[in-house]
């Protein structure tokens, strides 16, 4: 096994994989972890780098690199996204493996963290060509994923769709007698394709439970509060249909082509009717006017919710932020300069691994439904994903409240400690 320790590991280039380090070391300085275990937790199981060709709409080929990599699985199989965007490299999906680890830890559920991706434009593919790029990337994959050895799930611009496909692929090369007892080797999936109800609803309702319940704690009525939004995919789209719902009002948004505001307020519901008929795009929105990206997060507001990439909120738009909320939809949006920044002038932050965990959540309950050929109702899955999100929220804020540390380096502690006890009961083979 590696043994890097702290000091001698190779240094890093600043990003999303120094962050989450960063993040890690912070906790486990403050509960002086195990030395061993700091070990086995500072380094990834496995990692996957695949190249494969696939064939152009145009009759040409092209090659693409596809990533797999696999943190930890001391407390069950690992479990995390795949994301289809050009930022895909070994470490972005080392960075976002770890934090799954944690995310898994700190949800209670019995999983560990892996992540993955292709680093592509999934704007400069078509349908067909993204259908085969997928297929061939999970055929390239072969038996590293599996039901109950790693299930990926969607993530930036991967959908149930996606799903389905990996799905199908999977299936298709295993022994017929062993077809349809894989259904689980990826969640996140269509309803018609073993899919679960509210799975697509999970993140986006889970960050904005953890923004009601913390709301709850510090006696603020979120009726009349205003929040701005980072990315209107799935993860902001749903957490925005939900403040609003409980009388919030949305007075900005931003995704990949630019930004818009109107203090007025922006419905959420004509906000997605409009995107849908412009390929996704908020751009052009006539009930808003577009304000310059380097804007967008100084602008005035309540609640600031990134839903989009890593690292978005830096040591430089980090003094403009208005807010005194953040809710990570985003994993890693915050940097760790930013944050010591945001926590000085009192900005709450809800962490990324507390605050997007009913996604993974979500997926735990379809891949419960599908092991167990049950199928949930939408009120029993939400209610369901309300109560975890409620122990998880609550045992992250009593530990930050306890030990007068922040939300962040709370929910960092108790994921730790988990994987310590797992690690300290069985020892280490051989
Ligand atoms: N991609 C989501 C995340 O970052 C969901 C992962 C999953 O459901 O496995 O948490």
């Amino acid at each position: 096994m590696t043994t890097l320790t702290k000091t001698q590991r190779t240094p890093r280039k600043q990003g999303m994989l120094d962050n989450v380090m960063r993040q890690f070391d912070h906790a486990a300085d403050i509960i002086q972890l195990n030395g061993n275990i700091r070990k086995i937790l500072e380094v990834t199981n496995n990692e996957f780098v695949v190249h494969f060709p696939v064939r152009m709409d145009n009759g040409e080929v092209e090659i693409f690199t596809g990533y797999r990599v696999q943190h930890n699985n001391a407390l069950g199989p690992y479990k995390g996204g795949l994301r289809y965007h050009p930022t895909v490299d070994i470490d972005a999906a080392r960075a976002l493996a770890m934090w799954m680890t944690w995310k898994t830890s700190l949800a209670g559920l019995p999983y560990g963290g892996a992540k993955g991706g292709i680093q592509l434009d999934p704007t400069k593919y078509s349908q067909e060509e993204l259908q085969r790029i997928t297929r061939r990337f999970t055929y390239a994959l072969g038996d590293n994923i599996g039901p109950e050895l790693d299930i990926p799930a969607p993530d930036v611009n991967t959908n149930p769709q996606t799903m389905a496909w990996i799905l199908d692929t999977y299936m298709s090369t295993k022994p017929p007698a062993e077809r349809s007892t894989n259904m689980h080797v990826v969640t996140g999936k269509p309803i018609g394709a073993g899919g679960s109800e509210g799975r697509d609803r999970a993140t986006g309702y889970g960050v904005f439970l953890t923004i009601k319940f913390w709301a709850e704690q510090k006696k603020i009525d979120l009726r009349d509060k205003k929040f701005i939004v980072q990315g209107f995919g799935n993860v902001g789209y749903w957490a925005a249909h939900f403040l609003e719902k409980e009388g919030a009002t949305m007075t900005a948004v931003q995704d990949a082509y630019g930004s818009i505001a109107n203090d007025e307020g922006i419905s959420v519901e004509k906000l997605l009717e409009y995107t849908k008929a412009n390929k996704g795009s908020i751009q052009g929105y006539a009930s808003a006017y577009s304000v310059e990206n380097s804007e967008f997060f100084g602008l005035d507001c309540d609640i600031c919710v990134p839903a989009a990439l890593g690292n978005q909120i830096t040591g430089k738009n980090a003094k403009k932020i208005k807010a005194y909320l953040i809710a990570e939809g985003a994993n890693g949006p915050t940097d760790v300069g930013a944050e010591t920044i945001l926590l000085k002038k009192g900005i709450e932050i809800i962490p990324d691994i507390l605050c997007n965990s009913g996604g993974v959540i979500g997926s735990y309950f379809e891949w419960l439904q599908n092991k167990n050929g049950e199928i949930w109702q939408l009120d029993e899955v939400m209610a369901k994903l309300e109560k975890k999100m409620r122990e998880s929220f609550t045992r992250v804020f009593e530990t930050s409240k306890e030990r007068n540390i922040d939300m962040r380096t709370a929910a960092f502690i108790i994921a730790i400690e988990r994987l310590e006890e797992a690690y300290v009961q069985r020892g280490i083979f051989p």
